[in-house]
């Protein structure tokens, strides 16, 4: 996922800075929605300096050129993932805040269903549809 993100940014002509490529990475192999903070706690733990205004910026980049995109699961922070992942719904720690990626199975069916008959009742156009369970995390649940 990380270098083919790294190759489209590049055949645009954007630069690929240490910094860029890293978040890029974070984004790709952690399973779960980061937050701002989330990252630099990241960049801090792997000892690369890194300013907050920085990763902001990143994040306004990336967001802008369809590499992520923002969800709004917990209340103290926005949170983003890759736009590349495929569809799938999210489960949010009430206590913690962390997020976990849960992948759709039988759900999506009934959801077809749901908004078939929401279409012709309402008559809406329905774009997407997004779940979120709210719970405790295992950590937090004790
Ligand atoms: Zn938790
Ligand atoms: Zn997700
Ligand atoms: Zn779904």
């Amino acid at each position: 996922m990380k270098n083919k993100i790294i190759k489209t940014l590049s055949n645009q002509d954007f630069r690929i800075t240490p910094v860029r490529e890293k978040m890029v990475e974070y984004f790709s192999n952690i399973k779960q929605p980061l937050t701002a903070i989330q990252i630099l706690e990241l960049f801090r733990v792997d000892k690369v300096k890194v300013h907050k205004a920085t990763v902001y910026r990143e994040i306004d980049f990336l967001l802008s050129h369809d590499v992520i995109h923002s969800l709004n699961l917990r209340k103290d922070a926005v949170s983003y993932e890759l736009n590349s992942l495929s569809h799938h719904h999210h489960f949010v720690c009430e206590k913690c805040g962390d997020t976990i990626d849960i992948i759709p199975e039988k759900v999506e069916t009934a959801l077809r269903k749901f908004e078939t008959n929401l279409i012709k009742k309402e008559k809406v156009k329905v774009n997407y549809h997004s779940l979120k369970i709210f719970g405790f995390c295992n950590r937090c649940k004790k």
